[in-house]
């Protein structure tokens, strides 16, 4: 049986999702769009859609493969992906290995100084509220999660970060920081959903410490989709 797509069902700053003729599945449509600074900056990058669709397609399978369930369904064309639908628990769960953006400015350590352990932290998603940091007390008390998803969230955190570390090193990229967004299946499993993509992963090249992501944009240095081509041509061939 086919899977046809139907309604619109969101519009985010990065993608489009769909309904389809499956109600387990929906079907992600990757834009060019771009936003920074909370949504104050607006621009597109050229291609960013192909990019992210594809890489983030290829590392949840990747990650699949190591024992981090994935949303990844099936990938439709440069642009579309089927993902199962999840209702996404409103945690944006950061795992960071050096210093950079965000951190630095808070803790006063100098951008690319490592750590001697990863660190995992917590925003709450939340637009009006600019995804305040949190810990997981508050996600516990203001019930955005249990404790037995929090602690399922911990460990595919970790486990991605690994994985992906291993992958990225392999092309000689250092994964410095990232987002990761997990989502709950109608029997409560958690997975992981949302994307992996230099959107909201901060990779710098290994030997000269370039930056290869979204921060390009961000920061005004340009050359940011050159760097988005680069990264998918050194992880995807
Ligand atoms: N990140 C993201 N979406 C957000 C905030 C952060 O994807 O809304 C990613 C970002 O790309 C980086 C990591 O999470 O890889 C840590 O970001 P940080 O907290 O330093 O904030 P930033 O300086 O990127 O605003």
């Amino acid at each position: 049986m086919s899977i046809e797509v139907r309604e619109m069902l969101y519009e985010g700053k990065a993608k489009q999702v769909f309904a389809t003729t499956d109600p387990a599945i929906v079907m992600v449509h990757y834009k060019d769009d771009a936003t920074a600074g909370d949504g104050e900056k607006k621009g597109t990058i050229r291609d960013k859609g192909i990019v992210n669709n594809k890489l983030s397609n290829a590392l949840m399978q990747k990650l699949e493969k190591e024992g981090v369930p994935t949303h990844f369904v099936k990938e439709l064309n440069d642009r579309d992906t089927l993902v199962k639908k999840v209702d996404i628990v409103p945690l944006e769960v950061i795992i960071r290995n050096v210093a950079a953006g965000h951190f630095s400015l808070r803790m006063g350590v100098a951008e690319g100084t490592p750590f001697k352990q990863p660190i995992l932290e917590f925003s709450y998603k939340n637009d009006d509220l600019h995804d305040p940091f949190i810990n997981h007390y508050y996600a516990l008390a203001l019930d955005l999660a249990t404790q037995t998803e929090i602690d399922t969230i911990t460990e595919y955190a970790f486990k991605v970060n690994e994985v992906l570390r291993a992958i990225l090193l392999d092309a000689n990229i250092r994964l410095i920081d990232f987002k990761l967004e997990f989502g709950r299946l109608p029997d409560g499993t958690i997975i992981l959903a949302d994307e992996i993509s230099p959107d909201t992963c901060r990779f710098w090249d290994a030997a000269t410490g370039a930056h290869l992501d979204k921060d390009l944009f961000r920061r005004d240095m340009g050359g940011e989709a050159d760097a988005y081509q680069e990264v998918m041509r050194r992880l995807l061939g």
